[in-house]
């Protein structure tokens, strides 16, 4: 029989309507005659509020306590849905992540898996159950229960699916796929059809808030196809899987934009070797996740370093620039949170020259100005003003034919 694993996020459950739908969807799977084995993320905005409600206790709640009450959600979430699955007459039973044998490291609130032994989730489909597993969670090599971050969920699934050999692992959302452009900012975007791992990736780098990167990883590594969809109207959604070789690449897939990243400008630092060494060592030392770097050509022996990070990183990574601007004679470092990162991305953009190009006279020609630039084999990234963001995006949608 065929084993599918179908992950649900919190909006599919946010409430007894929405938890009775998927456990009809569930037990339908069953009837088409595949085995289901289902991730279920807690409802609604249960993480969230558990967050704040740790934070308006404790300032710095510990990491063991903090994955002890957030792992509570998929608690609720995957019991309330096991009982609406044996209501619809089919066998159920939920699993936590430490019952369904997911074993992490210790890194509380953002633990790895390190290895998933699923006998128990095995055992119940062989009893002819549906085992439903709490999202995000696992027990660590210390035996204490852990959360594994957010958005963990997507990678509990895959995790499973590679485990068990599901034949592929379902994400049911509230939206119906992965688009050429958020919607939001393109009305004529369309749903992608079919999305390789490696531009899925670039993707999800570039800002798409789904499926989750490190489920996307996980999934490429492991050989799991993924099937982005919609909980809401069941419609078939976008296939994230490998390239097919034997057929031609799109050229340009989707346009993605990010909001959330800030800009730091080291400026008049000396051009010579060792500098840049040092300061993002230093970046690195304390955490900070920096995106692109652009270092611009000397002139009168100094130069300027630009780079972003993410805007809840700008905080830190000024004060490490700050910190080390003497040593590293640097004249001033400059923030600026009010940027945006324009992405283009396609596996065909390869060995199609010109799209650059073409990217950059599309700007251009709205008047947006570029700010920075990086690229990738499979992405050409653009960092232009904030609110221009809407703009460029519908521009470049426009340019590369995009709407079909
Ligand atoms: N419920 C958790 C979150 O919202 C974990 C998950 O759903 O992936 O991040
Ligand atoms: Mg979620």
């Amino acid at each position: 029989m065929p084993l599918v694993v179908q992950k649900y996020g919190g909006t599919s459950v946010a409430d007894p309507e929405r938890i009775n739908a998927v456990a009809d969807h569930i037990a339908r799977t069953r009837r088409h005659g595949s085995d289901v084995v289902v991730v279920v993320s807690a409802m609604g905005k249960t993480t969230d509020d558990l967050i704040r409600l740790a934070s308006d206790i404790n300032d710095v709640p510990p990491g063991r306590e903090m994955d002890m009450l957030i792992t509570a959600g998929e608690r609720i979430a995957m019991s309330a849905l096991a009982m609406a699955v044996t209501a619809k007459g089919v066998p159920a039973a939920s699993f936590t992540g430490s019952q369904a044998g997911i074993i992490s490291d210790t890194v509380h609130t953002k633990a790895k898996i390190l290895e998933v032994r699923g006998d128990r989730l095995r055992q119940a489909l062989a009893e002819g159950k549906v085992p439903i597993v709490g999202g995000a969670q696992g027990v660590s090599t210390g035996n204490d229960v852990t959360f594994l971050g957010r958005g963990g969920s997507d990678t509990t699934a895959v995790a499973l699916a590679a485990a068990l050999g599901a034949d592929e692992c379902e994400i049911y959302t509230d939206v119906t796929g992965v688009f050429t452009a958020d919607p939001r900012l393109v009305p004529g975007a369309r749903r992608l059809a079919k999305v390789s791992f490696e531009e899925m990736l670039e993707m999800c780098a570039s800002g798409c808030p789904k499926p989750e990167m490190r489920s996307v990883e996980f999934a490429r590594n492991h050989h799991v196809p993924l099937h982005v969809r919609s909980s809401f109207t069941w419609e078939p959604g976008t296939w994230v899987k490998e390239e097919d070789p034997s057929m031609e690449q799109a050229i340009i897939s989707a346009v993605v934009h990010d909001t959330g990243e800030a800009k730091v400008t080291v400026t008049h630092v000396p051009d010579h070797p060792g500098i840049a060494a040092r300061l993002f060592r230093s970046l690195a030392d304390e955490h900070v996740n920096v995106d692109m770097i652009v270092q611009n050509v000397s002139l009168d022996g100094t130069t300027d370093i630009s780079f972003t990070v993410p805007v809840a990183d700008l905080v830190v990574g000024m004060e490490v620039c700050r910190a080390h601007a003497a040593e590293i004679g640097a004249a001033d470092v400059l923030a600026d949170s009010d940027i945006a990162k324009v992405s283009l991305i396609g596996a065909g953009m390869k060995t199609h020259p010109g799209i650059a190009a073409t990217m950059f006279e599309t700007l251009a020609s709205e008047g947006v100005n570029i700010d920075m630039i990086s690229t990738s084999p499979i992405r050409i990234s653009c960092v232009v003003k904030a609110d221009k963001v809407e703009q460029a995006v519908q521009a470049l949608h426009d340019a590369f034919k995009l709407a079909g």
